[in-house]
């Protein structure tokens, strides 16, 4: 197909008008679809029903001959910390912590410890070393921007490449003694797809930083959430900064939020045996032990690696259908246009690239047609993409019938805006 620069003035109108009608005739329907935000859809949820039951009246008794109903256990049974050390954290069993359900509240928690009182390596904690700053890839994770905005961490944004942050970019930057921290999501990242390659997990391990006590948040949420029969991998972080002479550099965190329970899973800490001990000082403060029936249920349920891994292809039969069928809609609505999108091999998200000053029309058009999109600029610091172009798509929730309608809604939307900025530009070159 033509690329809509190369249209003559009668092609482009005609383009616009077909454009206009398709997008009119979308929203002529009323639908209501909701493509917003990666949460697994109710059959991926059932797919752990049996977790329900789990253990099971009467059995609450650990490998250690330990009771779960009660208190204590602050770091997790060893079991748990051995079922998931690995393929989750890259960690041994030692060097991980098992929190409750959720790993964004786990990363709240060390943000808000190393403000209050510093990490290891800390000369002063971080709230009193001058306009604390993180580095964020973007586009990014929108909820770890919230966690800086909320505690006054300024953010400074460094570009996505394929093989993830811009190495030069992030070098440079984190000679700043006022640099505290990278944002990290290594594998399937949100919202781009990208997996760090093994060059820049050994250069971000080994880079010089200006800050002592400078953390990389590595947020493996996506682990081993596969679409396709390619498992890729990304070195070890504890081990490459470990080699590296930096063995406190990172924080890693994941969770099972999109592998059993979204809202009832089990949330993971792990780090060098002194970001460990620095994390178990805190929480031992805070809790008198985590919720160990959980920790049991899970075990019950997955029992293994193989079961872990069985129940992740599980998870992929439902949601790769849906990746697909946004895809096919992009690549059948906007060959021959200049917008770009991701082709995820795992993950929860489909990012587009659609053209400087779109991204927040089209999600207008989007919301006008009945479908709901994440706010444009959501995966940028403070809300604000400078180019307004990208767009995150959330592929997870809807049933796949629905996300073929609404994958069908947003290209056409993403079409009529991208047909649109053309014709601007064509009249202010004429003006
Ligand atoms: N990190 C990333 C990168 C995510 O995409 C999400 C969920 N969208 C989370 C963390 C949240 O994880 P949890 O449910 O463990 O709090």
């Amino acid at each position: 197909m033509t690329a809509l620069a190369d249209l003559a003035p009668a092609e482009l109108a005609g383009r616009y008008a077909e454009a206009h009608n398709a997008y009119a005739a979308f929203r002529a329907r009323g639908l209501r679809l909701d493509m917003t935000r990666g949460k697994p859809a109710p059959e991926q949820l059932d797919l752990a029903a049996g977790m329900l039951a789990l253990p099971g009246n009467g059995d609450h008794t650990t490998a250690s001959g330990e009771d779960a109903r009660n208190y204590g256990g602050l770091q997790g049974l060893p079991e748990i910390r051995a079922l998931f050390g690995r393929p989750l954290l890259g960690a041994p069993p030692e060097q991980v912590v098992v929190a409750e359900n959720s790993s964004l509240a786990v990363m709240h928690d060390c943000l808000v410890w190393a403000m209050l009182k510093g990490v290891p390596g800390s000369d002063v904690p971080w709230s009193r070393t001058a306009a604390p700053a993180f580095l964020c890839p973007v586009p990014g994770y929108d909820r770890h921007f919230a966690l800086c905005e909320e505690f006054g961490i300024r953010m400074l944004p460094v570009p996505m490449t394929p093989d993830g942050p811009d190495m030069e970019v992030v070098e440079a930057l984190s000679l700043d003694p006022s640099v505290k921290g990278l944002w990290c999501v290594p594998k399937y990242s949100n919202p781009s797809g990208e997996v760090y390659s093994g060059a820049t997990v050994r250069r971000l391990a080994a880079m010089r930083t200006g800050a002592a006590d400078f953390r990389l948040f590595w947020d493996n949420a996506y682990a081993v959430h596969h679409l396709t029969q390619t498992h890729h991998a990304v070195p070890d972080i504890l081990a490459a900064c470990a080699d590296a002479g930096h063995p406190d550099r990172a924080f890693v965190f994941a969770s099972t939020s999109k592998i059993t329970l979204a809202g009832a899973g089990l949330a993971f800490f792990a780090g060098s045996p002194g970001n460990v001990a620095w994390y178990l000082a805190r929480a031992g403060k805070r809790t008198i032990g985590p919720d160990k029936l959980n920790q049991l249920r899970h075990l019950r349920f997955l029992r293994d690696a193989a079961g872990l891994t069985a129940h992740m292809a599980r998870q992929r039969d439902l949601l790769a259908p849906k990746f697909s069928a946004v895809t096919a809609a992009l690549d059948r609505h906007l060959s021959g246009t200049a917008v770009s999108w991701s082709r995820p091999e795992g993950g929860y998200f489909v990012s587009v690239d659609a053209g400087v000053g779109t991204a927040e029309r089209i999600v207008g058009l989007a919301s006008d047609a009945g479908i709901g999109l994440t706010p444009a600029g959501a995966t940028f610091p403070y809300g604000r993409d400078p180019r307004d172009a990208t767009l995150r798509l959330a592929p997870s929730y809807p049933s796949l019938p629905d996300v073929r309608e609404a994958a069908e809604g947003i290209a056409l939307c993403i079409l009529l805006a991208a047909i649109e900025s053309e014709r601007a530009a064509r009249e202010a070159a004429r003006a």
